[in-house]
């Protein structure tokens, strides 16, 4: 008997290219922390579509938001004001260092954005960005050849030029990669698809410095690490360091397709009728949830349960670490964006151990080759948290 999972995956795989190795299930429903696959499986989510919806599956705030603006109005173009967009941008101006937004539709679309506003504002000749070794900012040509793995560069050459790689946490080195020819420093507060690493407040300000030396423009990708995924709103408010240029996308409108680019009056001056566009960029459905979403994640208490539960998760997970030191060798991260870091020979079995949740109903992911990551959704509970650890180590106990 052909089960509707493996249905559902026999019909897709005749037709998709094969850009992803899909797990076998096929999810039909989601609610709060749990998805439910075609045969009814359930699934405790610690992955939330790769940190992106927030406020957990169908929270009925972003529901109901996406419903009433569907039945109004759906698209319209950039060539016409909307008012969903309007409020998405008032919230976000109201909440962050920024004066002035773009309005795209995904990650790499909102560093594209980035990338050519600082190319424009800085001038003819200036147009080098430098990104550092264990990046990641998009699957476009320019965002790819910003980030710093040269194993998604493979088969793409030429990739474009004016990109350069600074080594990790090294200022001295990037330092060295400055020439007259560089526009901007563009980097994660903390790297998320590089292996949940940490950028040290002290490094973050050290670029900051080099920023204003060298007249450059610092733009933070928190495309994963922004809205509240690390317990501030955005994660460069805990470092004291503020860009002159902000990407956000994946927890923006808890699910649906949405990218933003933030900055200053004087920057956003570069661009001008002509420079840049989206067909859908601002999308008031998307708008309308994105409304939604910070509305709840802007609620008195919501930030501050996102760090107390990633203190009890980061506790949990160390002693997990303290128990398995063949397999783990401590944890990372911020808020609840967590890596408990492999051994060599845990990194050996990542990917056996990630299926094996799986097979359990656990999602998770296994990031950068390097860590166990865990991205659940900022709603989880502690009892949720239990679950995870409970069934994590019965997995490593099998190894
Ligand atoms: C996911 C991600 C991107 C790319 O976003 P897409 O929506 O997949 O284009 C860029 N930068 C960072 C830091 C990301 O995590």
């Amino acid at each position: 008997m052909t089960t509707e999972n493996a249905s559902i995956k026999e019909r897709a795989d005749n037709f998709f290219v094969g850009t992803y190795a899909r797990y076998p299930a096929a999810m039909v429903k989601g609610e709060g922390c749990f998805l439910t696959d075609g045969d009814g499986r359930k699934y405790l989510d610690f992955l939330s579509g790769i940190a992106v919806c927030s406020l957990g599956h169908c929270h009925p705030k972003v529901t109901e938001a996406i419903q009433s603006q569907a039945a109004e109005l759906v698209h319209v173009s950039n060539l016409y004001y909307t008012e969903p967009m309007t409020r998405l941008a008032e919230i976000l101006v109201a909440n962050s260092f920024a004066e002035k937004i773009f309005m795209a539709n995904s990650g790499a679309e909102a560093n594209e954005a980035a990338i050519k506003l600082a190319r424009i504002h800085a001038g003819e000749g200036r147009y080098e960005i430098i990104s550092l070794l264990g990046s990641f900012h998009g699957r476009t040509l320019a965002t790819l050849a910003a980030t710093g793995q040269p194993k998604f560069h493979k088969g793409f050459e030429p990739i474009p030029q004016g990109f350069l790689h600074a080594p990790f946490g090294d200022l001295q080195a990037l330092e060295k990669m400055v020439t007259d020819r560089t526009c901007a420093i563009l980097c994660e507060p903390l790297q998320g698809e590089g292996g949940v690493r940490v950028l040290q407040r002290e490094y973050l300000q050290g670029i900051r410095d080099l920023c204003d030396k060298h007249g450059l423009l610092l733009i933070f990708d928190e495309i994963q690490t922004g809205l509240g995924r690390t317990g501030t709103l955005f994660a460069h408010e805990q470092s004291g360091v503020t860009p002159d240029i902000m990407t956000l996308a994946k927890g923006l409108a808890n699910g649906l397709p949405i990218g933003a680019m933030l900055t200053t009056n004087t920057i956003a001056a570069s661009f001008i009728p002509g420079t840049h566009g989206s067909t859908f960029g601002g999308n008031p459905v998307a708008s309308a949830a994105a409304v939604a979403t910070l509305n709840v994640m802007l609620e008195d208490g919501f930030l501050e349960g996102v760090r107390a539960q990633s203190t009890y998760f980061t506790e949990e997970l160390q002693k997990m670490a303290d128990r398995y030191p063949a397999l783990l060798s401590g944890v990372r991260g911020s808020g609840l964006i967590l890596g408990a870091v492999l051994t060599e020979a845990g990194i050996a079995i990542g990917t056996d151990i990630v299926n094996r949740m799986f097979e359990k109903g656990l999602l998770m992911n296994f990031a950068g080759n390097l860590v166990l990551r865990f991205v659940p959704p900022l709603i989880v509970t502690k009892e949720e948290i239990d679950a995870l650890i409970t069934a994590l180590a019965e997995v490593l106990a099998e190894f």
